[in-house]
């Protein structure tokens, strides 16, 4: 019986792994969960799957959603803010961290689960965009076993051999490829993009996703985010890295080899597949995923990305490539221009721009430290503002 713990359990990732866990109830038990705001949905997940510690990172939400428990009965414990999302990913009863928040928040109560060396299911791609080299150095030095979520990860994860962390050199792996949808605007007129909705780009052809991401996978941004992701977690040089563009979404990524052999993942895009995989690892078990119908899918296409379509790509791999403090600032510019977005004001092509805009007015120092990473990361959410401001008005 393994304790696991969720940071993120009401998001779109949190849910797929609860569906999961429930499948085996026999091996699991959920320990402590965590949101943002959603009382309701937290709520309803502390009356079926009984945690003993529920945290919400907004006060006035803990407080609510405790007021609720005891009206229920329920003898959950709540806490809030930055210390209750460390206590969820710390629980002392967890030997699993899902971390599922969105963004850069995710970062500290992630690092608290691996300096413990919990084993940590990786689906906060963020937290290695911003602090990947201290946050594998802080795995390495404390033995915790960081299992890749992203379905793109999970899948090279699977293609490469146990001991790669020996060096993909060192076990004969050539490149990377890294399969990317394209999103819902791969093949829009250029000119429709500055006028496309939020609704519009968060409808993805092929998964369903959080708000955050799926804006990230219409810009192509998930994917820049994706190959700094690859670079931290395989120990990649940048440049071993390709980005493959396969509408279907079946591949879900490849690994090439030395001898010329290209050994692939594949599978139904849901992500109840690598999470499955990844708690059950190095078994397997049963994720309620359908078996691919290789004659319903019938063709698989690839193309190459068009950098000139999705400039976020090419800025996340100039940000890769000047390394330092450059990706936190990347991410950070991001997230800011993301949610101006989906507020409504900014428009969809605005968000390349404020991007790019937010890199040039910064050097990238290297960074030694958290706290240095932490306050580019400030620091590049105030000028993305200022920039994403300009642009509305
Ligand atoms: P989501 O928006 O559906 O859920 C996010 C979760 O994090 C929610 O539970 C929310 O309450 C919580 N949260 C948000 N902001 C928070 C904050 N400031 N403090 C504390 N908690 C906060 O997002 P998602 O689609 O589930 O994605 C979660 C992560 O997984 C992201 O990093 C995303 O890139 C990654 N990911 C998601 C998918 C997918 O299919 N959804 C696939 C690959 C990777
Ligand atoms: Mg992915």
């Amino acid at each position: 019986m393994r304790g696991v713990a969720i940071l993120g359990s009401t998001g779109s990732i949190g849910l797929s792994t609860l569906d999961v866990l429930a499948r085996h109830p026999e091996h699991y038990r959920v320990v402590a969960l965590s949101a943002n705001t959603d009382v309701a949905q937290l709520l309803e997940q502390c009356r079926r799957y009984r945690p003993q510690l529920a945290a919400m990172a907004d006060p006035d939400s803990a407080a609510a959603l405790s007021a609720a428990l005891r009206r229920d009965g329920l003898d959950t414990e709540v806490m809030s803010g930055a210390t209750g999302l460390e206590a969820v990913a710390t629980h002392p009863d967890a030997s699993d961290l899902m971390a599922a928040i969105v963004g850069a928040a995710g970062v500290l109560p992630t690092l608290a689960a691996v300096r413990l060396g919990r084993r940590v299911l990786l689906a906060n791609k963020e937290a290695l965009v911003v602090s990947g080299a201290l946050f594998m150095a802080a795995a390495r030095r404390n033995g915790a076993q960081i299992l890749p979520i992203d379905s793109e990860h999970n899948a090279v994860f699977q293609c490469l051999p146990g001991d790669f962390s020996r060096g993909l050199d060192a076990v004969g792996v050539d490149r990377i490829l890294l399969t990317a949808s394209g999103g819902p605007f791969r093949q829009r007129p250029l000119a429709e993009l500055r006028h496309v909705t939020p609704d519009q780009a968060c409808a993805h052809p092929n998964w369903s996703m959080g708000r955050k991401i799926s804006v990230d996978s219409a810009t192509m941004m998930n994917k820049g985010l994706e190959v700094i992701e690859a670079r931290w977690l395989f120990d990649a040089r940048p440049e071993q890295i390709s980005v493959v563009v396969h509408p279907q979404s079946v591949i879900h990524s490849l690994v090439q080899y030395v001898d010329g052999s290209v050994l692939a993942q594949l599978g139904n895009p849901d992500m109840r597949t690598p999470i499955a995989h990844a708690l059950a690892w190095p078994e397997r078990q049963a994720s309620g995923v359908a078996a691919l119908d290789l004659f319903g899918v019938a063709r698989l296409d690839f193309e190459p990305p068009d950098l000139q379509r999705f400039p976020c790509l090419r800025l996340a791999f100039d940000a890769v490539a000047a390394g330092g403090t450059a990706p936190a600032v990347l991410n950070a510019a991001n997230e800011v221009a993301v949610a101006r977005f989906l507020d409504g004001g900014l428009p969809f092509t605005g968000i390349a721009a404020v991007v790019e805009q937010t890199l040039a007015g910064f050097d990238h120092g290297a960074a030694d430290s958290l706290d240095e990473l932490l306050a580019a990361d400030a620091a590049a959410r105030r000028h993305a503002e200022h920039h994403a401001t300009a642009m509305v008005t």
